[in-house]
């Protein structure tokens, strides 16, 4: 296992670097295609292309099908593998992308091989999605997996599960990001300082009003990451701007945030509002996998393992599948640290445990 995640790995694929996933994309294509299943790479024009995998047996397709969800473009340019080597070490395997997530894609491949030595009963086709563009929005990926998801009675997300004790994510925060523009009135500070609206003042207005809706208890969080506006401090600016982040644990909470978001009104006499986006993935709430997972405890208690679970703050490609109503099961993937960190790493001996656990639950949804 090791030795085929050093070859992801060694095979740089930064969501915005075309031709540098493309060629990961085929190398993770060419690896599957030994296992026998289907390999269908979907070529895209500004991204690297995603690759699906179909295991079918006779008749197969006619009772159902589950979905292994995941991506091998990392947040990592071209030559980071320079400073951040692939290496093995005290039992873990470092470099970048190999946590997040990497070495859940060779557990899925381990998992196939699995059932097909054994010749397991499946009575589901399963299909392998693994897309290039899951770190930067899934913007060229969300159609397919949204395809494959409502054809699905399951969705297995081979997204890295939360620190060293491999905790499974249930429940995920949607995420969304919103800008708002102030237009105001340019005028002398001095001279005219009447005929001026200041539209940093209404920025600032605003931002104090937004930050009230911050709910830490209910997972409402709510953040202005970015400001700017004015030109000279002798001039009222005409133009300010805020990026926010905005985060909620519930559906009814992301449709009540965006709802106050685009009522916002101006309180700056003459100012003008423009707000736009919203959030981008919505909430996986725990209703959605709380059955898989309990199902996922049960058979890793009959392997002598021990899982358990955790709410995520950051979302992923399973809040899509999710708000389909398809029940969804992330953080199935590698157990180890420091996604997106130079130290991120995968802990070796938990690979074959996962892979496993994901043949057991191939077999058995
Ligand atoms: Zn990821």
């Amino acid at each position: 296992m090791l030795t085929i995640l050093e070859k992801f790995v060694c095979s740089e694929s930064p969501s915005t670097e075309k031709a540098a996933a493309d060629r990961c994309a085929a190398l993770i294509a060419n690896t599957w295609k030994g296992t026998g299943a289907k390999v269908e790479l979907v070529d895209q024009k500004h991204r690297g292309a995603h690759l699906r995998v179909t295991e079918a047996r006779k008749n197969a397709a006619k009772c159902g099908q589950l979905l292994v969800l995941g991506h091998y473009d990392t947040v990592y340019g071209t030559g980071t593998l320079r400073k951040m080597p692939f290496r093995i070490s005290g039992g873990k395997a470092y470099g970048p992308g190999a946590f997040d997530m990497k070495a859940g894609i060779v557990q899925a491949l381990f998992a196939l091989h699995t059932l097909q030595l054994l010749h397991a009963p499946l009575s589901k086709q399963i299909v392998f999605l693994w897309t290039s563009d899951e770190e930067i929005g899934s913007e060229s990926s969300r159609k397919l997996i949204e395809a494959e998801a409502k054809r699905s009675d399951a969705v297995f997300v081979l997204e890295p599960a939360l620190g060293p004790k491999g905790l499974f994510k249930t429940a995920r925060k949607g995420v969304g990001e919103a800008e708002i523009v102030v237009h105001g009135r340019a005028s002398h500070a001095g001279l005219a300082p009447a005929d001026g609206v200041n539209a940093i003042h209404e920025i600032a207005l605003q931002i104090a009003r937004i930050k009230e809706w911050n709910h830490p208890r209910i997972g409402i969080s709510v953040n202005t990451g970015m400001i700017e506006g004015g030109t000279r401090t002798n001039v009222i600016p005409d133009r300010a701007r805020a990026v926010i982040d905005l985060r909620a644990l519930r559906i009814a909470d992301m449709r009540m945030i965006e709802k106050r978001l685009h009522s916002l009104k101006a309180m700056v006499p003459g100012a003008k509002l423009e707000v736009h986006g919203g959030f981008n993935r919505a909430p996986l709430e725990r209703r959605h996998s709380a059955r898989l997972f309990q199902r996922a405890r049960s058979l890793a208690k009959q392997m002598g393992l021990k899982i358990d679970e955790c709410t995520a703050g950051g979302g992923s490609d399973g809040n899509l599948t999710a708000a389909l109503g398809i029940p969804t099961l992330d953080g199935f993937g590698a157990v180890g640290d420091g996604a997106h960190s130079p130290g991120e790493y995968v802990i070796g001996k938990t690979m074959p445990e996962r892979a496993a656990l994901l043949a057991a639950m191939l077999v058995n949804s």
